[in-house]
């Protein structure tokens, strides 16, 4: 895109949670407009958006809406009916990351066939239509059930030990996956343009909460080999190519206890794993995205620091949101702060995050904790 010669597009956003929010904020630094598709007329982006159309994600008439007020089109979820994106795409609006490549990432079993096909390394998996006690023994315990579709965060994930867990089972379409011995979990972010252009990101260890399988705490740089780190940047790159996609691309990766490494799953979208590059890294992930989808030429991907991201989770009990603590975080040296003005809170919902640079891990890893302890986010309930 030349700006000197061309209009700046407008670009669309489906969906307005904390992901869509920051990728407003990105395009307002960029001075381009935004128009929101979400059904919670609270929604995070609603209050960074230039226009937001309130209509449920499979209201056609709302993508008819969208067309009028957008030029290029992007999207923060995986569950989007293919056929309204190809309806914008259909309009003439570019639709970024393409619906060929959602069909693939919202449901496991294409993913891991999309792996095998593609010779990325991942754990054996077999498709269970009806997962019956006696289809999990014949794949052999210990396993993983996931989900086909609609899972995330780890909802739609059980980890199924040995026969004495078939409780555990979910009643779903699902895939099977051999167990993975973890040493860590990593994950990188890369991005791919228009013309093809692949960088990276500094790839990074995720701690995940034992409890709920969500992201706790992540550090940058990942304590991992200069071989291994081109490994798997090679590895993220690669997949972004055989997707074809524009835009950016989550890589979450296990490393075993062998120090063999395997892809876990893709996100076509920004990520969790990538809010650290708002403070840490010259471009954001979610300006890198826009560049990437609107034809600019990609940023630099260079970490400044070495940094700490916590998710800031909600706590109990549920009702309208309250915040404790904010005062004292603030004070704290190093410390960014990311509330997404989420109205309710749930248990485990994720309300914010908070990004610590350091000039060391352990450093940054300390403050990080103290922030987790001091800022609790809760729910007050009115009558
Ligand atoms: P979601 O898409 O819901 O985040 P994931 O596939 O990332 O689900 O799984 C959630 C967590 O479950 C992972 O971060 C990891 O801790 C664990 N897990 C997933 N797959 C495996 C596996 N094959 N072996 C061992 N642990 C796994």
């Amino acid at each position: 895109m030349n700006t000197q010669t061309q209009p700046v597009p407008r670009l669309g956003i489906i969906g307005g949670g904390q992901l869509g929010k920051m990728l407003c904020q990105a395009a307002s630094e960029l001075g381009i407009e935004v128009t929101v598709l979400d059904p919670d007329p609270h929604a995070p982006a609603s209050s960074v958006c230039t226009h937001h159309i309130v209509a449920d994600f499979k209201d056609k008439s709302a993508y008819e809406a969208l067309s009028e007020k957008a030029d290029v089109i992007t999207y923060e979820r995986e569950d989007l009916d293919d056929d309204l994106l190809n309806l914008l795409q259909s309009k003439g609006l570019k639709v970024f990351p393409d619906p060929k490549i959602l069909h693939v990432i919202q449901d496991k079993g294409k993913q891991k066939q999309f792996f095998v096909d593609n010779d990325i390394p991942t754990s054996r998996f077999e498709l269970c239509d009806t997962p019956s006690a006696e289809a999990l023994a014949s794949f052999g315990y210990p396993l993983v059930q996931k989900a086909r579709c609609g899972g995330f965060d780890g909802r739609g994930v059980s980890v199924i030990k040995d026969d004495s867990q078939v409780d555990k089972t979910l009643n779903t379409p699902s895939i099977l996956e051999e167990c993975v011995d973890i040493q860590t979990e990593l994950a990188i972010m890369v991005a791919r343009s228009q013309d093809g252009a692949c960088v990276a990101y500094p790839t990074v260890e995720m701690d995940m909460d034992s409890e709920g399988n969500i992201l706790d705490m992540l550090t940058v740089p990942a304590p991992i080999s200069e071989e291994e780190a081109k490994q798997i940047e090679t590895m993220g790159c690669t997949i972004a190519q055989a997707l074809n996609l524009v835009g950016v691309l989550s890589v979450e990766i296990f490393k075993d206890t062998n120090g063999d490494i395997w892809v876990n799953e893709v996100s076509s979208r920004t990520h969790n794993s990538g809010h650290y590059t708002i403070e840490a890294c010259v471009t954001s992930q979610f300006q890198q995205h826009l560049r990437a989808i609107l034809g600019l030429p990609l940023g630099s991907t260079q970490l400044l620091s070495p940094a700490v991201m916590v998710n800031l989770l909600g706590s109990a009990p549920e009702g309208d949101t309250v915040v404790h603590g904010l005062d004292q975080v603030l004070e704290l040296p190093n410390v960014s702060i990311h509330l997404y003005g989420k109205k309710k809170v749930s248990p485990g919902r994720k309300m914010g995050h908070s990004v610590v640079i350091g000039s060391s891990i352990e450093e940054a890893k300390r403050t990080a904790q103290t922030v987790k302890q001091q800022l609790k986010i809760s729910g007050e309930q009115h009558v």
